[in-house]
């Protein structure tokens, strides 16, 4: 009979250490960004190394326990109520190589890191608007950069996923990886935290060491137009102009600057990865809207990426929803703002990021990135507290279904706080690529080990594999029927999001 684990033996062989509730350091280990809800785990791991991490998932498996990964809690659904948690905060560093300009980090990396790093060689990562998120759980979910409609996604650019797999073993997975991992390869690349606990990525730089961009911060009065303005221009600008807009109740704290504090603002951001004439000539339409409260637009280096946004640090709760919109259609605008525009009821942030340019093209190998005909994403955070959590959630949802008709999915990047996140898992695929991530889950992890996430769960029946591990997992996997030209094909217009 094979004697399981026990807790005590797991915690003396870690580099890291593994705590239980009630003892010191547990609470850290759990704790992240998110704070409506944290992990419930009955071990939690803060590993140390890629080791750690194999111990911990092969305890977890003895234990029949899911697997749950978190690095800085910006990204946390289906939190674990028991299980194992790895906690990979202690796993942060970065490895540059200029000449092949490639940057590798470990699983608990975050952005900022990279961008320090990236920028002693003139270098830039495809980072986004934070740089206090995780390179990892960023990337694994799609990535969409400040720089996205010039590069394309950041899981576009990777080479290379060095990870655990569910049967406990290290894999380093490749483009060109001839031990039978292509699909793994593919899969991991857009629906990541379902198949292992990744201990390191390695992704490409580019040469971006200065940039034209910033933020212009409009009042009240101006949001009608500024919106509408916004939507006109976003048809007109070149690839190398990435943009978005927030709609941002600011609330009257001296966190916030003087002349935005309690005020609703519209809020436009933009990177351009041009020359600052042309940058400025592209701006200038959005200038000529009226008087900024604020505006910060201006040649930077990129390490000063994330005052674009300026998004905050500490710890709160929240919540968001997404769509992914075919058209930005003319309705939209007066939509949105009849239901969270200044003087709602309810507190949200609504924002519409510009997609298309190199987010539409395939990359060079296939990934599982989805809907990439999509024009805009509409995003929609709230503020759950306490009781109010329905509202906030419920607020959301309807703020996403105003773009139904012109919805293609969801985004599984921009899903946060949802507590139910595996239910939903459908909406956020198109129906090809959901199959065969079910398909391969089946031979990957067919006991669904890594399922705290936007999980697909193992597919059933024929072509499924119960094996667990790689053993005959390979030749199972060349089973998976592939979505049409190795991709997911692109899903129709029209299609109205399921709620
Ligand atoms: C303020 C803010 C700004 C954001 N800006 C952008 C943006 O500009 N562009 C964009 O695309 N997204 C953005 N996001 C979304 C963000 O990329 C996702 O929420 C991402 O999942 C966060 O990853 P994390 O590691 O920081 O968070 P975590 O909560 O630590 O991780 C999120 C999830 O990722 C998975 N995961 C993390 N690490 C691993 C691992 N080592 N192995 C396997 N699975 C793992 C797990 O499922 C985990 O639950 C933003 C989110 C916030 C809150």
């Amino acid at each position: 009979m094979t004697r399981t684990t026990s807790f005590q033996t797991l915690a003396a062989r870690l580099d890291g250490v593994a705590v239980r509730p009630g003892d010191a350091g547990y609470e850290e280990a759990r704790s992240g960004v998110q704070r409506a809800y944290l992990h419930e785990p009955s071990v939690a791991v803060r590993a140390g190394g890629v080791e750690d991490v194999r111990l911990a998932v092969r305890y977890a498996a003895e234990h029949g326990h899911a697997v749950a990964v978190q690095a800085t809690g910006h990204g946390l659904n289906a939190p674990t109520e028991g299980g194992v948690l790895i906690d990979t905060t202690p796993m942060a560093s970065v490895r540059v190589d200029p000449a092949s300009r490639t940057a590798w980090a470990a699983a608990g990396t975050r952005w900022e890191q990279v961008i320090a790093a990236a920028a002693e060689h003139g270098l830039a990562p495809l980072s986004g608007s934070s740089p206090d998120v995780g390179v990892v759980g960023y990337t694994l979910s799609g990535g969409l950069g400040l720089l996205s409609r010039t590069f394309g996604f950041a899981a576009d650019h990777v080479r290379r996923v060095d990870l655990v797999t569910a049967d406990g073993e290290f894999r380093s997975v490749t483009p060109d990886d001839d031990g039978g991992h292509r699909d793994l390869f593919w899969a991991l690349r857009g629906a990541g935290g379902n198949f292992g606990v990744v201990t390191g990525l390695e992704f490409d730089l580019f040469p971006v060491a200065r940039f034209y961009g910033g933020g212009l911060y409009f009042d009240t009065d101006l949001i009608p137009s500024v919106l509408e303005t916004y939507r006109e221009w976003t048809e007109t600008v070149p690839d190398r102009m990435s943009s978005s807009i927030g709609l941002i109740p600011l609330p009257d704290v001296p966190a916030v600057p003087a002349p935005l504090r309690g005020r609703h603002v519209a809020h436009v951001r933009i990177a351009y990865a041009g020359t600052v004439e042309s940058g400025e000539e592209l701006v200038a339409p959005l200038r000529a809207l009226g008087p900024r409260l604020v505006e910060n637009v201006g040649e930077m280096p990129y390490t000063a990426s994330g005052t674009i946004h300026n998004e905050p640090k500490q710890p709160r709760n929240f919540y968001c929803a997404n769509a992914m919109m075919g058209k930005f259609d003319a309705s939209v605008p007066g939509a949105v703002l009849d239901l969270v525009g200044p003087g709602a009821d309810v507190f949200a942030v609504v924002q519409f990021n510009h997609l298309g340019a190199a987010l539409a093209r395939p990359p060079a190998t296939p990934n599982a990135v989805d809907h990439r005909d999509a024009s805009h994403v509409l995003r929609v955070v709230t503020l759950p507290q306490g009781p109010d959590r329905d509202v906030a959630h419920e607020t959301a949802r309807t703020v996403t279904e105003t773009v139904a008709p012109w919805a293609l999915g969801r985004s599984p990047s921009f899903l946060q706080g949802e507590r139910d996140a595996g239910a939903q898992a459908r909406e956020y695929y198109a129906p090809a690529t959901f199959d065969r991530l079910a398909a391969l889950k089946a031979v990957h992890d067919p006991e669904n080990m890594f399922r705290c996430n936007l999980n697909v769960p193992p597919a059933k029946g024929e072509g499924a594999s119960p094996a667990k591990g790689e053993g005959a997992s390979p030749a199972k996997a060349e089973g998976v029927p592939p979505a049409k030209g190795g991709d997911a094909p692109p899903s129709r217009p029209g299609k109205s999001i399921v709620m």
